[in-house]
């Protein structure tokens, strides 16, 4: 979701004639996109800010003395929204807090600040508003938003304080910069939102819901250069039969759905108020993989929500080895204010935590490792995304199933479908071998 803001706001300054700036310079503008999702990314923010206030500092003599503007720093995101005004007292060195919701503001502050004049906004807008297009320069792949906020409250999870209840942006705005994307030659696309399968878009001319959502795209993208689809992210309590149905019909949509089951014991999935039990889950994952046999999952893991016992624990690892995911973000539960797994009693200690969490990935990298060893000698498509790392006369691409392929190949294919022979594996990582 971030990154797709990133670039939505990294357009407008494009479109403004902003430029990046190279490594060392003075920058004349400094935008910190800010997640709250977890506690870890709010301290690393605070680090930068304060690295920045320094650099202010440091900066603000030279810039007197020569008559230049000093650099702005803007802070935008979750964090913005989460503590707006507070941020900037707490940090004087900051110009513009902008929250999620605020977005639109951000070509009045670029002209304030291209004008040498200053913006006053008037705190966040009631009705969030989608900005027209997510593509970042030269991309082929891009970012869809069909949704802002959430209604669920996840006991654990800050996202509906931050990001406000759900917004779902009309089709006709969906159409409009599917279009533009097609048009600029994209070749895939994922439709993001925070629980896209809630999408629900009502008007004079009826509701559209999620896999009616789907049916529209897949229909405005045929015969187009977007050739394959992804959505996230899917919360399991809410995909349907028909969404699975409409996937499995149209080839167009990526056989790998995130399907992030966050537990596997039912009193821990009641506590975290997800709202599905590991029976249910059970059998969502069965309808997907009889419906589109080929589909990979994977999904995100959290140990250590309070009150966990050692059973609990083993009814997470029993969940992975029975539906066997292809890879997970795992991650311990660490308590953040303002949520109502805050005041939980019986919270487990780091120690546990620490110790909990390496079991699960010790039992998910066994998993992806036999998952990825059944897979070679296939034949794949991949979509090439860049020059590999350690090689520079090799390609790295990424299969509909989300497993990443290296072969020889040079810069200019960088964008395009190629078929490949997984041959063996380095790392989790395939070997290939381009075959057309
Ligand atoms: S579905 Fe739950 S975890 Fe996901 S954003 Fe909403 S509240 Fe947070």
């Amino acid at each position: 979701m971030n990154s797709a803001e990133s670039a939505a706001l990294e357009m407008v300054l494009c479109e403004r004639g902003w430029k990046k700036s190279s490594n060392g310079g003075k920058p004349d503008l400094v935008l910190l996109n800010t997640c709250s999702v977890r506690q870890t990314a709010e301290t690393r923010l605070k680090g930068r800010l304060a690295q920045y206030e320094a650099l202010k500092k440091k900066y603000s003599l030279s810039d007197k003395r020569n008559g230049n503007r000093p650099f702005t720093l803007v802070v935008a995101g979750c964090m913005a929204s989460r503590l707006g005004e507070g941020l900037k007292a707490a940090y004087p060195a900051i110009d513009y807090v902008m929250g999620t919701a605020s977005r639109s503001i951000f070509p009045d502050i670029l002209k304030a600040v291209e004008t040498g004049t200053s913006y006053e906004a008037d705190g966040e807008p009631a009705v969030f508003s989608f900005s027209s297009s997510h593509l970042e320069e030269g991309a082929f792949r891009s970012f869809v938003p069909i949704m802002h906020g959430c209604d669920n409250f996840c006991s654990y999870c800050v996202v509906p304080y931050v990001r406000g209840r759900e917004v779902c942006r009309s089709p006709r705005s969906v159409a409009e910069e599917i279009a533009l994307l097609a048009e600029r030659g994209v070749r895939e696309i994922t439709l993001l939102g925070q629980n896209v399968n809630s999408y629900r878009y009502e008007d004079e001319n009826g509701t559209v819901d999620f896999p009616g959502l789907l049916r529209m795209v897949a229909a405005w993208t045929r015969g187009s250069s977007i050739a394959w689809i992804r959505f996230l992210s899917a919360n399991p309590k809410d995909l349907s039969g028909e969404t699975i149905a409409v996937m499995a019909e149209n080839a167009c949509f990526c056989r790998h759905i995130h399907l992030p089951v966050q537990h596997g014991s039912d009193s821990v999935l009641a506590a975290m108020n997800r709202r599905y039990t590991r029976k249910s889950f059970f059998q969502l994952v069965e309808d997907l993989r009889k419906a589109m046999p080929s589909l990979s999952l994977s999904t995100d893991i959290l140990v250590g929500f309070p009150g966990e016992t050692e059973e609990d624990l083993e009814a997470v690892l029993d969940l992975m080895e029975q539906v066997r995911f292809l890879y997970s973000y795992m991650y311990h539960y660490n308590p953040r204010e303002g949520t109502a797994a805050f005041d939980l009693p019986g919270r487990i200690p780091e120690k546990t935590k620490r110790e909990r969490l390496s079991r699960v990935i010790a039992l998910q990298k066994k998993h992806t490792a036999e998952a990825l060893e059944k897979r070679l000698g296939r034949q794949e498509m991949v979509l090439i995304e860049g020059i590999s790392r350690k090689n520079a006369d090799e390609l790295i691409g990424r299969t509909e199933r989300d497993e990443m392929a290296v072969f020889p190949g040079t810069r200019e294919k960088i964008g395009s479908f190629a078929g490949v022979t997984l041959h063996s594996l380095k790392g989790h990582t395939f070997r290939a071998e381009q075959v057309n």
